[in-house]
């Protein structure tokens, strides 16, 4: 079992307060050690003990690895001409996505699977090491197993998202639909996810419809998620409290109801901020601040997808939520490690201590808020992710989130 000792820490977010300064559990001075991807040992660095090999941080940041809970990367196209439309003007509707379902289904599995590799990758030298991906970009049987199929390639969790729109196919008969998505699709998708998830909004599925998939996922032994009142307040957070989805995903217009039930459901059901959509679509962004303060778990992700957040980028998430969603540096890079952990009910990431697995970026920086204060720099310059370098000076790179 070779070891490695990264010591000469400036900086060290563990995410467990019984080991360092505040809900970051920070730790200046720091060393850890990573044994057979785990991390073995975490402290002082005058008093780290040996190992096989040593990295010197350089007084460095080093945090955990971004836990991505939301993304939708298994697609093709682009969206180029929609963006620059919007960014001129034009409103952002959930009808959008069918554009992207045409291109996807003309893709052959080896022009997906580059894709996904491409930005699990792009995702990856920016300090990504879980990441979260969903289906809903080819909505016929065929094309969603096989959307998940190649997912699974790259990342455990998989999330099965036939219900993304209404397919084109089915336009006049939403219902049809819907029985298509929680019978014949889900017997070809469910042993290749891990959850399920539904886009509940106007335009796409109803509050009805959104139960009808989430519970026929989780009688298959998925797990719900639900892109919840992104565009207009709606049924959809009430809905992942009372299913126990752990999460619901956006949150961008709430009512004080939806804020008291994301409280109250703190330790089950996460709320998943995504401010790359707002961002991209030119919205307003939610209301971190308000979530925080009633107590609800709140994770940050980027939502990565080429309709409405065609971003990997973890930091420049970070950055927004703390000028634009009233979040202190400390939370956003809670929000985006053992945030994003909980949505992926993963205790084994988002964190560095004993028995985690090591999962780590290197920031050329002395701290964390430079994250927020150093907008659209790249800071990352080394990853670990299950104790191997893969990012940085004698990295292996490539491989799977
Ligand atoms: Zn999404």
């Amino acid at each position: 079992m070779r070891s490695t000792v990264i010591t000469g820490i400036g900086s060290l977010v563990t995410n467990d307060p019984s080991i360092g300064d505040g809900p970051l559990g920070l730790l200046n001075d720091a060393a850890l050690v990573i044994a057979d991807g785990r991390i073995a040992w975490v402290g002082p660095a005058a008093s780290a003990p040996d190992a096989d090999t040593r990295f010197d941080a350089g007084a460095r940041a080093v945090i955990p690895g971004f836990v991505d809970s939301h993304s939708h990367l298994v697609f093709a196209g682009d969206r180029t001409a929609e963006f620059n439309a919007r960014m001129s003007g034009a409103a952002y509707t959930a009808g959008g996505i069918r554009t992207t379902v045409a291109a996807t289904r003309a893709a052959t599995d080896a022009e997906l699977d580059a894709n996904v590799a491409r930005y699990v990758a792009e995702a990856l030298r920016q300090g990504t090491t879980i990441l979260e991906c969903k289906s809903g970009y080819g909505l016929t049987v065929e094309d969603e197993a096989r959307a998940l199929r190649i997912a699974g390639r790259h990342t455990d969790e998989t999330t099965y998202l036939g219900a993304h729109v209404v397919s084109p196919d089915y336009a006049d008969d939403p219902a049809a639909y819907v029985d298509l998505v929680t019978g014949p699709m889900l017997d070809a998708c469910a042993q290749h996810a891990r959850w399920v998830d539904v886009f509940c909004e106007r335009g796409a599925f109803d509050g009805d419809q959104a139960r009808a998939v989430l519970t026929a996922g989780a009688k298959r032994g998925l797990t719900p998620r639900i892109h919840a009142n992104q565009l207009t307040e709606g049924p959809g957070v009430q809905l992942a409290v009372e299913l126990g989805a752990a999460s619901a995903d956006h949150c961008t217009h709430l009512s004080d109801a939806d804020v008291a039930a994301l409280a109250s459901a703190s330790g089950t059901t996460v709320a998943t901020l995504l401010p790359g959509a707002e961002f991209s679509t030119r919205a307003a962004y939610p209301d971190a601040r308000r979530l925080l303060d009633a107590g609800a778990t709140v994770a940050l992700s980027t939502d990565c997808n080429p309709g409405s957040s065609f971003t990997t980028s973890v930091p420049f998430c970070i950055a927004v939520a703390v000028r634009e969603m009233g979040m202190t540096p400390d939370e956003a890079l809670w929000s985006a490690t053992a945030g994003g952990a909980a949505a992926l009910r993963r205790t084994d990431v988002g964190r560095v201590m004993v028995g985690a697995r090591a999962d780590l970026a290197l920031l050329d920086a002395p701290s964390h808020v430079h994250l927020a204060y150093r907008p659209g720099v790249p800071l990352v310059a080394a990853v670990w992710r299950g104790g191997e370098l893969v990012v940085g000076a004698g990295a292996g790179g490539g491989g799977t989130a």
